[in-house]
């Protein structure tokens, strides 16, 4: 039998390791020029904007949130289809989330349940491009501005993708990425966070490290309460050699995406009743490949069946409002219909750079025997 393809799996190249090895050796292994070159060569790459790197891509977005001032009595409108770090860091200055259903094409926040849910407390909005598929953004910062809202872009998924032609980060108000293993490039745990000006990328270089602002031999002063969030020069020594991979990456996973699409056709959903995502080739970076699995079958058992034919498949995401944390906060099933049904559906297939085209017919086979009993 053939062996055990996992859903995700890093590549990291020789380069990069040897680039670790040296920065281990180098006497200096937290943050230091590795970070700094990191961080010019992730600017680069976002036309210019000032960017910060981080230990994850969820105290990037808790930052981003104590930057633009919200906390106690504001709302921030988000989607229920996420990693639950997206919410929790609503919860983490304070803030109440409030959630929007999701489009059940594309999986992604709904931007018209997003002004049906806006208020006069509402201060920010939160949208994730899950799988990596930017939401209509366009439209988002329209209504952003309208009602005079900041935006904190979970991008964490979506290093690659782009927007109309421009890299996703390189525009927009703060857009927020990780750099966690799974992700199309790693450091291991790690984020990064695209700011607006030097005010907010100084107030972020606080927030990351204990509120310390330095000057000259020895001067320190402490104005800001700041945690501890700085990315390592290690981890920052393998994510520039994993964005060195960046383009060669993206095209790799478009590639697999559209064997997938090749061998599944329009037969599979009328077959299957399950659900592909939008054949997108342009923006989108293949982050996953989910397929929304029909009611009529439970993803768990069909989980297990292609852990029977040696094939990995991931979900990605619980409905979060449905977690114990949030319904302690008023949040009930019913409340949003589309996430529920995706929540408890949606699968992830192998996807990840180092795959090849006959590991993609391998789950295409395996998930259309399943399906079919
Ligand atoms: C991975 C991920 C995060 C959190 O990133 P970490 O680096 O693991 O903290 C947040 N939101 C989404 C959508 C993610 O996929």
């Amino acid at each position: 039998m053939s062996e055990f393809l996992p859903f995700s799996r890093p590549s990291i190249d020789e380069a990069t390791i040897a680039s670790v090895a040296e920065t281990l050796r180098s006497g200096w292994i937290t943050s230091g020029p590795k970070v700094q070159e990191f961080e010019k060569r992730l600017s680069e790459y976002f036309d210019g904007r000032l960017v910060r790197t981080f230990n994850s891509g969820t105290c990037t977005m808790e930052i981003a949130l104590r930057i633009a001032g919200i906390g106690h009595g504001d709302e921030v409108i988000t989607t229920p289809i996420s990693w639950v770090a997206t919410a929790n860091v609503i919860l983490e200055v304070g803030a109440t989330p409030v959630f929007a259903d999701v489009d059940p094409v594309t999986r992604n926040i709904d931007l018209d349940k997003v002004e049906a849910a806006l208020t006069p407390r509402t201060k920010a909005i939160i949208p994730v491009y899950l799988a990596g598929r930017p939401v209509d953004i366009n439209r988002l910062y329209k209504l952003a501005a309208k009602h005079k809202l900041r935006v904190i872009e979970d991008a964490a998924q979506a290093i690659g993708s782009t927007w109309q032609g421009k890299p996703i980060g390189s525009f927009g108000d703060f857009v927020s990425f990780s750099f966690q293993a799974n992700k199309n490039i790693t450091t291991a745990e790690g984020g990064c966070l695209v700011l607006n000006n030097a005010e907010e990328a100084a107030l972020a270089e606080k927030y990351r490290l204990q509120g310390v602002t330095r000057s000259g031999y020895d001067g320190i002063e402490v104005d800001v309460l700041g945690g501890k969030f700085n990315m390592t020069d290690i981890a920052a020594a393998i994510g520039l050699g994993q964005f060195a991979q960046l383009n060669i990456i993206t095209a790799q996973r478009r590639k697999l995406a559209r064997h997938y699409f090749a061998l599944l056709g329009n037969d599979f959903e009328a077959q299957t009743s399950a659900q592909l995502p939008p054949a997108d080739f342009e923006s989108t970076n293949w982050h996953l490949f989910q397929v929304v699995l029909p009611e009529s079958v439970n993803r768990a058992d069909f989980m297990a069946r292609m852990k029977e034919k040696n094939i990995g498949i991931g979900y990605h995401y619980a409905s979060i409002h449905l977690f114990k944390l949030y319904r302690a906060l008023g949040f009930k099933e019913g409340m949003f219909p589309v996430a529920e049904r995706v929540g408890r559906q949606i699968v992830s297939l192998p996807m990840f750079a180092a795959m090849n085209e006959s590991d993609v017919e391998r789950t295409c086979e395996a998930m259309v025997a399943v399906l079919n009993n």
